[in-house]
């Protein structure tokens, strides 16, 4: 008899059921992902956290850097970064050694790195520094073998700081919100990653493309989701996260989706969207 084909995804393709990863029997160095894109309100920070959270249950050791002055990682994470030690006291050299800025959170196995409205002022310093490109990347290599995982959570811009973030990174994870004009902007984005490829980082490559504040019910969602997966084939991920109130009061709660709101369906969106990272070998 025939197999019953499998549902469609909402990327069009079968919706396959993806297995928890294998545990890892021994732990880093990292691979180091900047979690990318010049919009703001994308779902950049909301994906870093939860992620983050979701590889961390999967018993990666996880590393969330916060690298946007507005904080809200860190925020988002539980972490007070007015009065600690910052990613600018790092990047300024003021601080050597990340151990002791890194935070551990709530969740067990993924730490921080926090930001606060300092690191907006360390752009104007680092414009004279040798190797100004170079500085994340020098700070992180300190702490890769402490983990399975770096994700960084870039500010809403293509200046030196993410700049520094594609220098530092193996990988570029691209945040995409489903509504008008999602993909304006994206083609800059890509221009930045090749232009770091040529003439800083020969290694970085785009992982994929994560839709978000994804509403199945609106027309216009599921035709922006089209666009992204013709646009962008197999670098779009089957997974998609979907809108919902539960994230956003997540945050200001200053849990993970995964403890704030467990049955919520973005609970099993972003559990789902670790297993894929991992299938495909974005993370180990
Ligand atoms: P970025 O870091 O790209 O600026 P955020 O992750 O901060 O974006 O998201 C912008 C706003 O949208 C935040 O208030 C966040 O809580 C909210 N948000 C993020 N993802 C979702 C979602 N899937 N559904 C509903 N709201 C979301
Ligand atoms: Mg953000």
């Amino acid at each position: 008899m025939a197999k019953t084909p499998l549902p469609l995804g909402p990327t069009g393709r079968p919706d396959r059921v993806i297995p928890a990863p294998q545990k890892l029997s021994q732990h880093g160095p990292a691979r180091i992902i900047a979690m990318c894109n010049q919009k703001g309100g994308v779902g950049k920070t909301t994906t870093t956290i939860n992620l983050g959270a979701a590889l961390a249950r999967y018993g990666r050791r996880v590393l969330i850097v916060d690298f946007d002055p507005q904080g809200a990682a860190s925020a988002g994470l539980g972490v007070q970064a007015h009065d600690v030690p910052t990613i600018y006291d790092l990047m300024l050299s003021k601080i050597k050694d990340p151990r002791e800025v890194i935070q551990h959170t709530e969740t067990k196995n993924l730490d921080v790195i926090p930001a606060n409205i300092d690191l907006s002022a360390a752009e104007v310093h680092l414009v004279t520094e040798v190797a100004r490109e170079q500085i994340l990347a020098g700070v992180l290599r300190k702490v890769s073998d402490d983990y399975d995982v770096i994700l960084i959570d870039c500010q809403p811009s293509l200046g030196l700081l993410t700049v520094n973030a594609l220098t530092a990174s193996h990988g570029v994870l691209i945040p995409l919100a489903c509504e008008f004009f999602a993909l304006r902007g994206v083609a800059l984005l890509i221009e930045t990653i090749e232009k770091v490829k040529d003439r800083l980082n020969p290694q970085i490559e785009l992982d994929g493309i994560i839709a978000t504040m994804y509403d199945s019910r609106t027309l216009h969602a599921r035709e922006v989701l089209e666009r992204v997966v013709d646009t962008f084939g197999d670098k779009a991920f089957d997974t998609v996260i979907g809108r919902t109130v539960k994230l956003p009061d997540a945050s200001v709660a200053a849990k993970s989706i995964l403890d704030y709101a467990p049955s919520n369906p973005a609970s099993e969106a972003y559990l789902k969207l670790a297993r894929e990272v991992v299938q495909r070998g974005v993370v180990a």
